[in-house]
């Protein structure tokens, strides 16, 4: 019989999405306004304890606004990480803004004492800026990425920041539901310690709109800033004045609709996704020479992503790897080239970027869908248990 395919991370859609889309349709407002949206960011807003909620048309734009709002512009420069996606960073240059690549620690998020480091080692902090001794350039922001739903370490991060008089914006659009359990932020959810925060619900995210995203803080000036950015900043509603330059950012009736049906899954996603993460973690970790990455001790993770790393004594490497579970109708992915290697980056500045590329090359993520039966994990597992050259 032939293995069915057993996808990376995919949509799992069987709440409420089809009775309050059909809801949103039959009410005809599909568009850009209509009350799922403002219910979407009440309840997103609620859910991670945030003061307010501003919904976008994906991650991508979220982070551009949350760049807008923070002050960032083509003057300054922000420090963001190099071991992530690129649309944490791609934002940066929309502005016209230039990026500080930063290496990442053990837990693939941003390192923060690195992040330290630099700012005391390469800056010189003025008149309350923190200005690069190298480009004589205010950096005025950091951008965080919690990766997989793990954390970065915030409360070390929330110093520097501090200290240097730094924004920070959280990219949590891998990490809605993770909070911490202990320490400093316990009881703080990914996204709403920094000085703003953003969601992604794209498809392949934990939780998905199709395309989709969120900003929040708990900042209602920024809030406010936000939404009127996101609205082509209208000032005027019925004579159509405009007191700068806005965007059509906003999410429809339509993607808010699907995503409140989300929300009132994720915690049953975050559960099965830990299940499964805790199963597969049992197993592949008493085969030689693989490991399954742990999430931070402090937190109730959202478990996103899995992160298998193979080292030298496992028959196959990385790319041998996923070409074998591809021969087995499974899917896998290496986590992304570093963004500071890529085309439009390569002449941005680096600050002793050692471990990242490590990582990068001994990772694969494994099927983690919030809808992965037991039987496909131990299939997966099986698989690695016997290995092949293909
Ligand atoms: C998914 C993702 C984004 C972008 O979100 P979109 O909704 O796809 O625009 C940004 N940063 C990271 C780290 C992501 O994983």
């Amino acid at each position: 019989m032939d293995q069915k395919f057993i996808p990376l991370s995919v949509p799992n859609l069987k709440g409420k999405e089809l009775e309050y889309v059909t809801q949103a349709i039959e009410s005809e407002w599909v568009s850009t306004a209509g009350s799922y949206i403002n219910e979407f960011e009440e309840k997103t807003a609620a859910y991670v304890k945030a003061k307010g909620a501003v919904s976008v048309q994906n991650g991508t734009s979220g982070l551009h606004i949350a760049l807008k709002v923070c002050g960032v512009t083509e003057e300054n420069e922000v420090i963001v990480p190099a071991f992530t996606f690129i649309a944490a960073v791609n934002p940066v240059k929309y502005i016209g803004a230039e990026p500080i690549f930063i290496d990442c620690d053990d837990s693939l998020c941003m390192d923060a004492d690195k992040l330290l480091h630099f700012c005391q080692e390469e800056c010189e902090f003025e008149g309350r800026e923190l200005i690069n001794k190298k480009t004589k350039k205010h950096i005025k922001a950091i951008i965080v990425v919690h990766i997989f739903g793990n954390t970065a370490n915030m409360e070390k991060i929330m110093n520097v920041a501090n200290e240097f008089n730094l924004k920070v914006i959280e990219d949590a659009t891998e990490a809605i539901g993770t909070y911490y359990t202990e320490g400093f932020y316990k009881g703080k959810y990914a996204g709403t310690i920094g000085t703003i925060g953003v969601y992604s619900f794209n498809g392949n995210k934990i939780m998905t709109t199709g395309g989709g995203g969120m900003i929040v803080s708990d900042d209602m000036e920024l809030i406010k800033r936000a939404k009127h950015l996101t609205t082509q900043a209208k000032s005027d509603e019925l004579y159509y004045r405009h007191d700068e330059v806005g965007y059509n950012y906003r999410m429809t009736n339509i993607q808010a609709a699907l995503g409140l049906a989300q929300l009132e899954q994720l915690e049953t996603f975050i559960k099965t996704k830990r299940e499964n993460y805790l199963y597969y973690r049992e197993q592949l970790n008493t085969i030689k020479g693989l490991t399954l990455l742990e999430f931070n001790e402090n937190i109730r993770s959202n478990y996103w992503f899995y992160s298998l790393y193979i080292n030298e004594d496992y028959l196959l490497n990385r790319d041998e790897i996923i070409s074998f579970l591809a021969s087995k109708n499974v899917q896998v992915r290496p986590v992304w080239d570093l963004i500071n290697e890529q085309k439009p980056y390569l002449k941005n500045q680096t600050y002793k970027i050692e471990i990242a590329s490590h990582y990068l090359h001994h990772i694969v993520n494994i099927p983690c869908s919030s809808n992965l039966t037991k039987e496909d994990a131990q299939y997966v597992i099986e698989c690695l248990k016997s290995p092949k050259k293909v």
